[in-house]
């Protein structure tokens, strides 16, 4: 249930609101807007909506059929924005992260970091602890790797993304990342939620690869559960009976996803095509559907990259998609990052 409070609603009556609903023992999530408050009430028992209609203040009371609350475009109607620093994701700019799927040396982050910054990229992305198929692949450096790519974002003046696996990795991770990513594997794993909602770092997390869109906003309720409200949702690609790419990019899922959730939406056209030549027609889609933010996968020399090098692009791809997207984005209404220097040799 959501209580929406009227535009002139003292902060008395707010009060005897919250404090009637407690009493009714209901749990009570305050989302101060710019016009009214909203009140977002969860809890097991029932409560009487038109009672609560009844009381001061209260200007409508609406009935949430979604059983997600938190993340509810209904409980919050305005957009969130999340801000990183000086970046704000979910805002009129489009944010760009990129980088390479994992750290593997120091001269490979610090040149893909130079490569995505000149682009126009404001967050490095990059995994030191991998969620890989096999045992036998390349599992990722740890906490050297975050050292690698803590070193080159700063030597970048980048933010930087990277993955967290397990709850156990929280704090060690946090010594080094502005934002976690939760992967596609890891979208049920719900301790790991649990405790990042606990934490007070963005959380962006991934759409998993068989996961309905309620699921995955189900899981981004975990973390808004725990307090934290910097949560970022993004869509990876899902798994349907098509094999000619390596998942499908349900780009559907970014107005559907708007509509539902104030959360700012980020697509990954790198795992949603599986394939560079297929990246950049993505990402403007992506971008033109609505999306708040790319996350792509760029590394200096892909084809010897040690994990996903067949999706990642080169450099030069990156900056002519970059160009791209700052055609696109403005036909929507939105601004991209404007800084890049590297607009040259594009033929070559
Ligand atoms: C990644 O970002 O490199 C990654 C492992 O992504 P996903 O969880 O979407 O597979
Ligand atoms: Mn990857």
């Amino acid at each position: 249930m959501v209580v929406v409070m009227k535009e002139r609603a003292t902060e008395a009556q707010v009060d005897a609101v919250i404090a009637r609903l407690i009493e009714l023992g209901m749990d009570v999530h305050r989302s101060s807007g710019a016009t009214r408050t909203v009140l977002g009430v969860v809890g097991a028992h029932k409560v009487e909506p038109e009672l609560i209609g009844l009381l001061e203040g209260v200007h409508e009371v609406l009935r949430i059929s979604e059983p997600y609350k938190r993340a509810s475009r209904t409980f919050k109607p305005e957009d969130t924005i999340v801000n990183v620093g000086d970046v704000r994701i979910g805002g009129d700019e489009v944010i760009v992260m990129a980088g390479p799927c994992s750290a593997e040396t120091d001269e490979q982050v610090q040149a893909s970091a130079a490569a995505v910054k000149r682009a126009g990229a404001k967050i490095l992305r990059g995994g030191a602890f991998k969620p890989r198929s096999s045992p036998y692949s390349f599992q990722g450096l740890g906490e050297v790797g975050l050292q690698m790519l803590r070193r080159a974002a700063d030597a970048h003046n980048l933010k930087l993304i990277t993955e967290v696996m397990d709850a156990n990795q929280i704090e060690l991770i946090g010594k080094y990342t502005d934002i976690y990513q939760v992967g596609a594997r890891n979208m049920q794993n719900f301790t790991l939620l649990r405790e990042l909602g606990h934490t007070r770092k963005p959380v962006l997390i991934k759409r998993g690869l068989s996961a309905t869109i309620e699921e995955w906003l189900m899981s981004a309720e975990y973390i808004l559960a725990g307090g934290n409200n910097d949560v970022i949702l993004c869509e990876r690609g899902i798994r349907t009976f098509e094999t000619a790419t390596r998942n499908t990019f349900d780009i559907s899922a970014i107005p559907v996803v708007k509509k539902l959730s104030h959360l700012p939406v980020v697509a990954d056209p790198s795992h949603g095509a599986g394939r560079r030549d297929m990246v950049a027609p993505m990402a403007r889609a992506a971008v033109a559907a609505g999306a708040d933010g790319l996350i792509i996968e760029v590394h200096h020399d892909p084809d010897h990259a040690l994990s996903d090098g067949a999706q990642s692009m080169f450099p030069m791809q990156f900056d002519r998609l970059m160009a791209e997207l700052r055609i696109i984005a403005p036909a929507i209404g939105r601004s991209i990052c404007l800084e890049s220097v590297a607009r040259r040799g594009w033929s070559r």
